[in-house]
């Protein structure tokens, strides 16, 4: 499934490839993707100001003050490709640009979805409200961390994956995250101090700038091609290393499943306080 640095990655991806053109037609598969399909007509001859990433939802701002809001669910993917270009399996939407370009969206599995809505309309859209605050912003520290965690009896873990916390940190990146800063996954969330969890913040962005960085260099790929990206994959120092030595101690990594996924730390650089 995309996450935060993935979406981030398309964004860069798709930016310099149709921004500034004119979106001229649209056409689809006659299938629904999560939910039934917007009304794209509405931006025909409108001009893509802008791509931008609100947690894991691709903006695209256009000129008549119009933005299609759109998640790419479990195996939603773009291409850009010439208008002559055939459709292919699994291409649902198809939208044609100005200069001989098209946005393709393929989805096998169809969890993703979009909508539009009008600019003044977004931060009170039902998919963008409840969101918490985007963790590569300086506003995301160890003192709003304490403050939204006051009250957490949680995890410190599912607290990180909760997006009305913090946005995009999926459970990759959370276990990397607390395995850089030495907090135990299980650590109960409001027990750590504002400190601690401007170590966890710092590291949160370090981790998802890593990965964006990593994804850059494979970008057209990630926009062009099939399959899954798996860039960040070489970097992993705890996830998916189970009984695998640890990197800084030597001791094995161990396994543990919190809220119903599986959680990697080391249980001597990681211990409950
Ligand atoms: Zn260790």
């Amino acid at each position: 499934m995309p996450e935060l640095p993935e979406v981030e990655t398309v964004v860069h991806g798709l930016k310099p490839q149709v921004e500034g053109k004119i979106l001229l037609s649209d056409s689809n598969s006659g299938k629904n993707l999560r939910y039934p399909l917007p009304d794209f007509s509405t931006c025909h001859g409108a001009t893509l100001k802008n791509i931008e990433r609100r947690a894991k939802h691709l903006l695209f701002h256009f000129d008549n003050g119009k933005i299609l809001m759109w998640h790419l669910g479990m195996t939603g993917q773009f291409h850009v490709l010439p208008t002559s270009e055939p459709k292919t399996k699994h291409e649902h939407v198809c939208l044609t640009f100005s200069g001989d370009c098209t946005l393709r969206y393929r989805d096998t599995r169809r969890f993703g979805y979009v909508g539009l809505c009008q600019t003044s309309e977004l931060e009170s859209h039902k998919w963008i409200q409840n969101l918490g605050i985007e963790p590569l912003t300086t506003a995301f520290d160890g003192q709003y961390l304490k403050g939204k965690l006051s009250t957490r009896k949680t995890s410190i873990k599912q607290a990180m994956m909760d997006n009305h916390v913090v946005v995009g940190v999926g459970n990759i990146y959370a276990s990397e995250s607390l395995f850089r800063a030495k907090i135990n996954p299980k650590q109960v969330a409001q027990s750590l101090s504002t400190k601690k969890l401007n170590t966890l913040a710092e590291h949160i962005k370090h981790v998802l700038n890593e990965a964006i960085e990593a994804g850059g260099s494979t970008i057209s790929d990630f926009v062009k091609a099939d399959g899954q990206p798996g860039y960040f994959a070489h970097n992993f120092k705890a996830y998916g290393r189970a009984d695998k030595p640890c990197l800084t101690c030597a001791k094995p990594i161990e396994k543990i499943v919190l809220g119903g996924r599986a959680s990697f730390f080391c249980p001597k650089c990681q211990k409950l306080k």
